[in-house]
């Protein structure tokens, strides 16, 4: 085939807990081919990392080799980003402390940008997502943990070794729940699904619940409705103090929330923005200027953020 324009594309993928889903994304943001499905991951590294090169792979021959302008994938865990690889990742312990990104080039023979997942999250947001023309915002993603994201200048803040941005695991209760990463009253402990569907239990409104039975049930008007909504007010008070913390820190004009919980926006939102007022100077003087908002990507900004990472990290 002979096109007489060959359009750049750069491919990104998002390798979560249960599944792998890689794109096709153009310069101007747009989605020209998309493929995913669950992947084995109890089969182990090799199982792994013959998905993510074959996948990769199929998409480069579909839309040429020749247009591909680079590679980037969003893993979940910590990040060493000089040596491109996972040191503490719950989900995929066989691919730690393994040169994930040099063996994923090797055989691709093709430069990878390798990302933490929320980070690569974030970034798309601000490509094309609620951050769109905002160089500085923050994102949090509420699922069955709570991931952080910095882009600061249009770039993801990365700190010295790529662990920066590990905002789930900031202490939001200094006496709080204990937590899987050695501290306690983390801000993923208080606010994540795991947390609200615990709560649940405890006051014996059933056992695994999700986070989406949780809400339907804060729409009751007796006593299991004020009981849940109760446990949105706990978990709205949690991240309006990990808010609180991030806007004083940061002076960002946005900050923005992600994931499966969004549903209960109307029963979280209220006090965990009174949280932010409360304990925040900082935005209350900036108070018509700061947005704490929902993010609009859904589970797509990872994708859209690995796909833009070869575009800002030359
Ligand atoms: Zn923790």
């Amino acid at each position: 085939m002979m096109h007489l324009f060959m359009p750049d594309y750069t491919i990104g993928l998002d390798l979560g807990g249960t599944n792998l889903r890689a794109a096709v994304i153009d310069a101007s943001g747009t989605m020209l081919d998309k493929i995913g499905g669950a992947t084995n991951f109890t089969e182990g590294r090799e199982a792994v990392l013959h998905d993510i090169v074959t996948a990769i792979q199929s998409l480069r021959d579909r839309h040429g080799a020749a247009g591909l302008a680079g590679i980037g994938v969003g893993v979940p865990g910590f990040i060493r980003i000089k040596e491109g690889y996972i040191t503490n990742s719950n989900n995929l312990p066989y691919l730690e402390n393994f040169p994930v990104r040099d063996e994923i080039e090797r055989r691709l023979n093709a430069r990878v940008v390798l990302e933490n997942d929320a980070n690569a999250a974030a970034l798309g947001e601000q490509w094309m997502g609620a951050g769109r023309g905002v160089d500085d915002l923050v994102l949090l993603t509420l699922g069955t943990g709570v991931g952080g994201g910095i882009i600061s200048g249009g770039r993801i803040l990365r700190g010295f070794v790529g662990m920066a941005g590990e905002l789930g695991h900031t202490t939001v209760i200094p006496g709080g729940n204990p937590c899987g990463c050695g501290n306690r009253g983390c801000l993923e402990k208080h606010a994540s699904a795991t947390a609200v569907s615990a709560m649940a239990q405890m006051m014996h409104l059933g056992a695994d619940l999700t986070s989406r039975d949780i809400c339907a049930l804060a729409a009751q008007s007796d006593d299991v409705g004020e009981k849940a909504r109760a446990i949105w007010r706990v978990m709205g008070e949690a991240l309006g103090v990990a808010l609180a913390n991030l806007v004083n820190t940061f002076n960002f004009p946005l900050y923005l929330l992600s994931g499966g919980m969004l549903p209960a926006w109307q029963y979280f939102a209220p006090p965990m923005l009174e949280e932010v007022e409360r304990r925040s100077f900082t935005y209350r003087a900036t108070k018509n200027e700061t947005r704490i908002a929902q993010a609009t990507l859904g589970n797509e900004a990872g994708l859209y953020g690995a796909a833009y990472l070869p575009r800002v990290e030359k």
